[in-house]
């Protein structure tokens, strides 16, 4: 299967994963709406890739986690980008790294309300055009902490095992449907993740890639690129991809130095 004139949905398409997904797939050829928070970046990100690749590009700035801003950017959408072929559920995010003892629920309710209740609400408005339809892909990006839990990391950890009995479930539902669904599970990578989780800490966020090699956003949209691209009978229901340095959340070989 090409890209070729596909309707792509990224969420989180601002940064890391996302933003090398909206790179490497209108380089081959795909509809992309771009969504996120900043604005900005998605703007000129559509401009760039629109004059470079001749693609159409539609930025459209949403928070996940608020149902009204999500509401209002679909009962807005043009009627030529209605019909979304492919949705990426990738935005997502971690906040710190205490034990549950000493966390934070405001920081808890961030990372549910966006790893989960937010997939789950943009699923929800892609969905019903893809069943009447019979056709469609979606994509959820989970983690390696969709299969395993390490310290500190108990709630992301509970996000990414809920984005992992979403995806399944949702394949049940769709059971007698042409849709896909995928898990697509990442070790470590080298975006604004640790950032993010370490409230722009520098330091702490460069120590997480100390003397390891972790994967790049592109290894993942290459991953993600080929799950998309797969015969109509094909359905790749879920890819674990780790850096050769990471054996589990917690066993990491740190001799690259
Ligand atoms: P990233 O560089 O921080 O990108 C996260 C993206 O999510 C940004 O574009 C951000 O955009 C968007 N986002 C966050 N909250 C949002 C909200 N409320 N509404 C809309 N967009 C929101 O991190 P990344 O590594 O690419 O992460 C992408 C996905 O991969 C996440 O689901 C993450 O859990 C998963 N993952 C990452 C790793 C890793 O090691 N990096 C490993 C396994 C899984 P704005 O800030 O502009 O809204």
């Amino acid at each position: 299967m090409t890209l070729k004139n596909k309707t792509i949905l990224i969420t989180g398409a601002s940064s890391g994963i996302g933003l090398a997904c909206a790179n490497l797939f209108a380089k081959h050829g795909a509809k992309l709406i771009l969504l996120a928070r900043r604005k900005y970046i998605l703007d000129e990100l559509a401009e760039k890739l629109s004059s470079k690749y001749k693609v159409e590009i539609l930025p459209l700035k949403v928070d996940i986690t608020e149902q009204k801003n999500i509401d209002e950017a679909f009962t807005t959408l043009a009627e030529a980008w209605q019909n979304i072929d492919i949705l990426i559920n990738n935005a997502g995010l971690a906040i710190g790294k205490d034990k549950i003892q000493d966390g934070s629920i405001k920081d808890w309710r961030v990372m549910i309300n966006t790893n989960i209740v937010g997939l789950l609400a943009i699923t929800n408005k892609v969905l019903p055009t893809m069943v009447e339809n019979n056709t469609g892909h979606i994509v959820n990006i989970g983690s390696i902490a969709s299969h395993e839990v390490y310290p500190g990391g108990a709630v992301y950890c509970a996000s990414k095992h809920a984005e992992k009995a979403i995806s399944k479930g949702l394949k049940l539902d769709l059971t007698g449907t042409n849709i896909k669904v995928s898990s697509i599970d990442p070790g470590m990578v080298e975006t604004e993740f640790s950032l993010v989780r370490f409230n722009k800490n520098n330091k702490q966020a460069q120590a997480i890639y100390q003397d390891m090699q972790p994967l790049t956003a592109n290894d993942i949209a290459e991953t993600i690129l080929f799950a998309i691209t797969r015969p109509a009978h094909v359905n790749i229901s879920e890819i674990l991809v780790l850096p050769v340095d990471q054996s589990s959340t917690t066993l990491i070989n740190r001799n690259r130095s």
